[in-house]
């Protein structure tokens, strides 16, 4: 018997982006310590990370899924 609770979008979405690893495409830099900041906007869940090293920006959007009608 599982009692295993759901877990909550957010925790589900930072496990996903967890595996992309906050990386900057312009110098390479590896952000795991950093990581994302997040915000989110209603529906989606913006990602942001400045690069420490080269102040690039790298940014992911996720899309939650549509709320019950
Ligand atoms: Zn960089």
């Amino acid at each position: 018997m599982s009692i295993q609770r759901s877990r909550s979008p957010f925790e589900r979405l930072r496990q996903r982006l967890d595996r992309t690893s906050a990386r900057c495409r312009e110098c390479g830099y590896d952000g795991d310590d950093a990581g994302w900041h997040v915000t989110t906007s209603g529906r989606s869940v913006h990602y942001r990370f400045v690069c420490p090293s080269c102040a690039g920006v790298e940014t992911r959007e996720v899309r939650l899924e549509s709320p019950r009608r």
